[in-house]
């Protein structure tokens, strides 16, 4: 039997392994995808955001806790556990050296990377080499890995693990048992659910696309759910960015992404505007543009731009359509081209001239419009001029496993002694709602590494003192 059986094969799964393992625990990690697939939505990541005092190798200048708690705070607004969430604000100030010795390389920003050279460490090879080097690591010292198994059950003792069941009807048994299977943003038939139906009796989510992984079913936050274990969230919660609406099902990844929404204007399929596109920087403001398309009619809308702007945003993977002329552009949209049209003539009247910088905050905006556009409004009458199809793209949901400091998975309010959650299947605790990039990868590094400690030593009958990983040595 292995002291420490982890469920799920991205960077929370191995960040517990690791851990697990360094303390002399045997590990078994069992991943649903095949090998080519490994590393879940980890695979798809660019970056980590950090805490850090004074400038440190790749990241510049000092981006302090308070900073990064009032940035977690603000998107959040205030659905976050504040003791949580510093923990895993401090243990991103400490986490690069250990990731470093297990293969991890940082580099500096490439241009169009959501500005964050301050805040974010960059992976050198994305996320894919992360994983990858995480998995040789791992190897190297000693975890056992099997592909192709995705997990049904968990079976329990009351609150005790005892062994999980694969999908295919195989009992492992284990000491300790860390779940780190993410959430279950790729399980359309929940997200349906959740999501329910409209005032039009369309139901949305059959028109979310998802950004990453197809694993993430949530079959076993499902059945830990059922299980009594506490949880804590939303299920309409989650992060979702407006992609490029040809993007595939699954694993489109971040160049589906549209980054050029602030810089233009944005219709629904009725031809009107809906929402302020200038309203804060864009690393601010692109993780509410999927909801805001979920809530359109078709969950469909057009991001439109002018020549003008070509070249100032991260260009998108498949070509925009393109006229010559703005009813020419509405036509081959298909939307309504007396509306649009109106739209568009509104909005060039109503903006102000001021002096365009779309590093800060400008003071080009319109007057008398509703929705107003507050910064980087400029009129939209150079041809030829762009239109980009965007759809909701579900990065990952929020709904989650409730825990504390110990990672420790929890029935009516008390934590079991051996099963341990990590990544998605928890960052519902610090994330009610909102979102702030990088952060995702903090919480699993630091909550990865917390859960597979813990697991080893009580697979082992170790105790573990809380300053060792709460970030705070
Ligand atoms: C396109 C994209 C870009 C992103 N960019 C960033 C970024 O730059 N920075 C950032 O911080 N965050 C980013 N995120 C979010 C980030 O990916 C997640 O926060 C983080 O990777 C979660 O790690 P995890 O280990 O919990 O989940 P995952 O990496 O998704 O791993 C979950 C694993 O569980 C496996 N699994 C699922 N069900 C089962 C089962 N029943 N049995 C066995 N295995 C199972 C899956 O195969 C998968 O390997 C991005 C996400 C996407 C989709």
């Amino acid at each position: 039997m292995h002291d420490v059986v982890i469920v799920g094969g991205g960077n929370a799964a191995l960040c517990a392994a690791l851990m697990a393992r360094e303390t002399g625990a045997s590990v078994l990690i069992l991943e649903a995808s095949p090998k080519e697939w490994r590393g879940g939505n980890s695979q798809h990541t660019r970056n980590l955001r950090c805490m850090h005092d004074a400038p440190q190798d790749v990241l510049t200048e000092a981006y302090p806790e308070e900073e990064f708690w009032q940035d977690l705070l603000k998107v959040t607004g205030g659905e976050t556990n504040e003791k949580l969430a510093r923990l895993v604000i401090r243990a991103s100030s400490n986490c690069r050296d250990w990731m470093r010795r297990h293969g991890v390389r940082f580099q500096p920003p490439l241009s169009g990377a959501l500005h964050v050279a301050r805040t974010n460490a960059f992976f050198m090879g994305g996320g894919k080499a992360l994983v990858n080097a995480y998995y040789r690591s791992a190897i190297a010292l000693g975890v056992e890995v099997r592909y192709d198994t995705p997990v049904a059950e968990v079976e329990m003792d009351g609150d005790k693990f005892e062994a999980v069941v694969t999908e295919g009807g195989e009992r492992i048994p284990g000491k300790a048992c860390v779940l780190a299977a993410g959430g279950f943003e790729s399980n359309r038939e929940w997200l349906r659910e959740a999501w329910g139906r409209n005032d039009e009796g369309e139901w949305p989510a059959d028109n979310f696309l998802i950004r990453g992984t197809r694993f993430n079913q949530g079959v076993l936050l499902k059945y830990m759910m059922r299980a009594g274990a506490d949880t804590i969230g939303d299920p309409t919660q989650g992060h979702c960015v407006a992609i490029d609406a040809r993007s595939p099902l699954y694993d489109g990844g971040i160049c589906t992404r549209i980054d050029c929404v602030s810089l233009g204007v944005v219709v629904n399929r009725l031809g009107e505007r809906f929402y302020d596109e200038g309203e804060d920087f864009w690393p601010k403001r692109y993780a509410i543009w999927g909801r805001l398309v979920a809530q359109q009619p078709g969950q469909i809308a057009y991001s439109i731009i002018d020549r003008t702007v070509v070249g100032r945003f991260m260009p998108p993977v498949f070509p925009g359509v393109t006229a010559n002329s703005l009813p020419e552009l509405a036509a081959k949209l298909n939307v309504p081209v007396e509306t649009f049209v109106r739209s568009l003539d509104s909005y060039n009247a109503a903006c102000r001239p001021g002096a365009f910088d779309h590093t800060i905050l400008d003071d080009c905006r319109t007057e008398g419009l509703e929705p107003p556009k507050t910064h980087w409004a400029r009129p939209i009458e150079t041809p030829p001029f762009y239109g980009y199809a965007l759809r909701p793209g579900i990065t990952f949901t929020y709904l989650s496993l409730k825990v504390d400091d110990t990672a420790a998975v929890r029935f009516a309010d008390q934590p079991s002694p051996n099963l341990f959650v990590a990544g998605e299947m928890m960052a519902g605790n610090v994330l009610g709602k909102g979102y702030t990039a990088g952060v995702g990868m903090s919480i699993g590094t630091a909550f990865g590494r917390i859960a597979g400690t813990r697991a080893a030593a009580a697979a082992m009958g170790r105790t573990v003192p809380r300053s060792n990983i709460d970030g705070r040595h």
